[in-house]
């Protein structure tokens, strides 16, 4: 039995097929109807680092403290990997940069770059007979959505110009959505195929996730995207946390479309049962969601927190009090989405039965369910904390990072 895990950079759910997306994505959509499509799933942060740590975890952003790339994971919470690792799966990832995202997780075992298709396929091939843990975090959905591998300094370029794209707005901003959907595209139809006929489908669990959507400027106006924290990881709405989520496990089953809530800090606990990785660790945020994998009912209806971190990408360290660290704070429910923006002290609250769109802030009116769930999202924010950094190791790493051409 094996693993392959796949998060697709900057996936929105509402541009796949099998969401009733604009998107055509047939080989997706079919990965979808071999297995449990969770449709309406809220990651827990709005961009890479804390989104992913979360779904490896099950633990939230906030009370992991991660928001730099180049930070460890906290030991005292085991992740996927480690898991995966003890039951005797081999593990292995592909990022984007080997020499970035996830250098400071030993236990990920970065093994190249996502970049690389034919190694990616080489490396599952090796291990078509064996149990392994393939963590692919698949990148040419990502801005500049050019679906093909570019260097640092040529990515730095392409994702100016369609920076450039949004900012000037009108027809250049729709081409920018053309081109977003075009990857999606690439994604389903160039990629995915290739990678499915790689790897045993009757001896191995297929996973696809997106670790947060995107936007391209609608909510402040175009000329407010500076970079592309703007597009995803300067807000809590819906376009930036609803992600889709496909479980299919071995043989496929027949399709089950998942109603309910479900949240990105679930994956773990709910991997560790369906494959059989022993007991999730204790003092986690999800829960399991195995029994709508096996037979298709609705999701717990469960509150899910997502958080918001100031953007520290740029700076040698990250501050000591998680009060500057974590500025934002959001709790879905089944029916509303409260956002608590504590540095700015504004609170928003939208029913997202009647305005899916967040447009109407009903912070003013007043109900015993929505007074509760404030109490629990000021609650769960005094839990937040700032994670391990590594003190002069991390701006060393930080100055790397700057002379490899991440940083400005
Ligand atoms: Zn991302």
């Amino acid at each position: 039995m094996s693993l392959l895990f796949i998060v697709v950079d900057s996936l929105r759910a509402d541009v796949l097929g099998c969401c009733d997306g604009t998107a055509r994505t047939p080989c997706v959509d079919r990965l979808a109807a071999s297995g449990a499509l969770f449709p309406r799933v809220v990651s827990a942060a709005p961009w890479t680092v804390p989104s992913v740590a979360t779904m490896l975890t099950g633990v939230y952003p906030h009370r992991l403290g991660l928001a730099k790339w180049e930070q460890p994971w906290p030991a005292e919470h085991p992740s996927l990997f480690d898991l995966g690792a003890r039951a005797g799966l081999e593990v292995a990832s592909f990022v984007f940069e080997p020499r970035y995202f996830l250098r400071a997780v030993p236990a990920a075992g970065v093994a190249g770059s996502s970049q690389h298709t034919e190694r990616v396929l080489g490396w599952l091939r090796e291990r078509r007979d064996r149990p392994f843990f393939a963590f692919v975090h698949y990148w040419w959905t990502h801005i500049p959505y050019v679906a093909r591998a570019t260097t640092v300094p040529a990515w730095r370029k392409l994702t100016d110009v369609v920076l450039d794209a949004i900012r000037a707005g009108g027809p250049a901003r729709e081409g920018v959505k053309a081109l977003y959907r075009h990857a999606v595209e690439r994604f389903s139809e160039d990629w995915m195929p290739r990678v499915l006929d790689t790897v045993d489908l009757d001896r191995t669990w297929i996973v696809l996730v997106a670790d947060h959507g995107e936007s391209w400027g609608e909510r402040r106006g175009a000329a407010a995207v500076h970079d592309v924290f703007d597009l995803h990881g300067n807000d809590l709405f819906e376009e930036s946390l609803r992600v889709p989520l496909v479980v299919r496990p071995p043989g496929g089953c027949t399709a089950r479309r998942v109603g309910g809530l479900a949240r990105t800090a679930d994956i773990l606990p709910t991997l560790a049962e369906l494959l059989g990785l022993g007991p999730p660790p204790p003092d986690i945020d999800g829960t399991s969601l195995a029994g709508c994998v096996r037979d298709g009912r609705d999701a717990p209806a469960a509150d899910a927190f997502s958080v918001r971190n100031r953007d520290f990408l740029q700076a040698p360290s990250l501050p000591r009090d998680a009060r500057d660290l974590w500025c934002a704070f959001a709790l879905t429910t089944p029916r509303h989405k409260l956002v608590w923006e504590r540095s700015e002290s504004s609170r928003h609250v939208y029913d997202l039965a009647s305005d899916p769109m967040e447009t109407t802030n009903l912070s003013e009116a007043h109900h015993p369910n929505i007074d509760a769930a404030w109490k629990r999202l000021e609650a769960e924010a005094e839990r937040a904390v700032v994670g391990p950094v590594g003190g002069d190791d991390l701006a060393r790493t930080t100055e790397r990072l700057r002379a490899l051409g991440y940083l400005e």
